[in-house]
């Protein structure tokens, strides 16, 4: 392993060159604000620290330099031109405080680029309003339940649970949690759906809404989808759409279209900015007619005589869900994505994308498991019980030794329904030769595991670290440099 910056000091080194003081004498700090002794600083010249940087950046695995087929998270290359656009003056140094202000003819290009977007999803998802501030997937979810929350509040209904099926992403019962709502999770089928007959026993009238995460995180499209609308709808209860994954159905089908009141998407998964290491995100959160009133504030509107404008909040809005307009960038990176394909392109990047990952299950079937023998949509879930049992080595085996051939290792052990599971995504934007050469790795590994599986111990080899204790580096991590 390489030295850590301070470790590469040398005393007297030395980067800047400071100029002379040209004040008179100034006041002395107060002498609480003082140290009491020197900060231990790393002293180096400016080329060192180039240097260590750069090696440092590196070691970073990112899209741009490798596979990164990680299912779930849709890790795909995102287009340099949104960069661009987003590095424009006019956007990147527009001052948040002419929102505070009330200063919109300031910030007409920006205010033009919400409301662009805002319809843009509006017609992809088939929903009649969005709000733009929700800061992640997450955050999206939280605000759309905080919506049917006050929803149901008006109308004076009790309720006390959100029904969630068992394929769902992890967040979806955090978030209704959060939002004080019981969760009652419905166990899927055998085909990896949510069970129609398990789901019609669970639905009450207390039940507030339902979250469905389309496809589930079995990476299937549950074909009881529409009939499931109708029954919640006639509980009163709202359907929630976790879009999170929209690259699975984009241009194909709209949520709105089949029944569902509330979506939220990742304009960070599906539309443009990577988003590896919990980076910025978007979760836009669009409902049907009859919750804009209580969407959170924020909201962009034109008129022909006064340009672009922010509404004035309706009465009945769950306020502020983040502060201005959320990851603003992020926005503006997916509207540049959504423009610059256009209504067909964005038809193919679904279509790809589940072509690919149906290319990959197809490819591997024959040497891993699969839990549910289907097409996919844009992701394949399959799964190493059986390499495990006969050879003792596990799906943590075969994604570490994908680590030493340039590869980042698929989603392991998520959906939590599947036994050794690994889940890939490799998303539209990788080309065949990628695909098969991932393929062919998974496939040398799953040989070697009938002939050497003693071998996995030794994965990674190239790396910096082998194998970690993967439970202390989660439960006591500790990455600060001690003298
Ligand atoms: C990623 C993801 C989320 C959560 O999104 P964040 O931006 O990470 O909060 C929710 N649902 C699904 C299906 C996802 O893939």
């Amino acid at each position: 392993m390489s030295a850590t910056i301070f470790e590469k000091s040398s005393i007297g080194r030395s980067g800047i060159n400071l100029p002379k003081q040209q004040v008179g004498d100034t006041k002395p700090l107060d002498a609480m604000l003082l140290r009491s002794e020197k900060a231990k600083l790393p002293e180096l010249s400016e080329f060192d620290v180039v240097r260590h940087f750069t090696n440092l950046s590196k070691k970073n695995f990112s899209i741009d330099s490798n596979f990164y087929p990680l299912g779930s998270c849709t890790m795909k290359y995102n287009p340099k031109i949104e960069e661009r656009v987003g590095a424009l003056d006019g956007f990147a140094n527009l001052h948040p405080h002419h929102i505070t202000n009330n200063k919109p003819e300031f910030m007409q290009g920006a205010l033009q680029s919400l409301k662009i977007l805002e319809d843009d999803l509006k017609e992809i998802t088939g929903m009649d309003a969005f709000t733009l501030t929700p800061e992640a997937g997450a955050h999206g979810e939280m605000t759309g339940i905080m919506t049917i929350g006050a929803y149901h509040k008006k109308r004076g209904n009790k309720k006390r649970f959100v029904i969630v099926p068992d394929s769902s992403h992890g967040t979806n019962p955090a978030s209704a949690s959060m939002v004080d709502y019981e969760v009652i999770t419905v166990k899927s089928n055998a085909s990896g759906g949510m069970d129609v007959e398990a789901f019609k026993e669970a639905i009450n009238d207390e039940v507030a809404a339902v979250m469905m995460t389309v496809p589930n995180t079995v990476g299937l499209f549950n074909p009881g989808v529409k009939e499931i609308c109708d029954i919640a709808h006639e509980h009163d209860a709202l359907m929630y759409y976790d879009g999170a994954n929209l690259n699975a159905i984009l241009g194909l089908i709209r949520p709105g279209d089949i029944g569902f009141d509330v979506v939220h998407l990742n304009l960070h998964k599906t539309f443009a900015t990577p988003h590896g290491g919990g980076g910025p995100g978007s979760g836009p959160v669009g409902v049907k007619e009859h919750l804009i009133r209580f969407l959170p504030d924020l909201r962009v509107d034109f008129k022909q005589e006064s340009g672009y404008f922010i509404k004035e909040p309706s009465s009945d809005t769950i306020g502020k869900v983040s502060p201005f307009f959320g990851n603003y960038m992020v926005s503006l990176k997916a509207l540049v994505y959504m423009q610059t394909l256009g209504r067909e392109g964005m038809i193919n990047v679904s279509q790809k994308a589940v072509l690919n990952a149906n290319y990959i299950l197809s490819k591997l079937k024959d040497y891993l498991d699969v839990p549910y023998d289907a097409y996919c949509m844009h992701e394949c879930v399959l799964s190493a019980q059986s390499l495990y049992k006969e050879h003792h080595v596990s799906t943590l085996d075969i994604a570490k030794y994908l680590l030493d051939f340039g590869l980042h290792a698929p989603t392991i052990y998520f959906p939590m329904i599947v036994h050794e599971a690994i889940m890939i995504e490799p998303t539209e934007t990788e080309n065949i030769d990628t695909m098969d050469y991932f393929c062919q790795k998974v496939i040398d590994a799953v040989e070697l595991a009938k002939t050497n599986p003693e071998a996995f111990k030794e994965f990674p080899k190239t790396l910096p670290i082998s194998r970690a204790d993967e439970t202390k580096a989660a439960r006591s991590l500790n990455i600060r440099w001690q003298d």
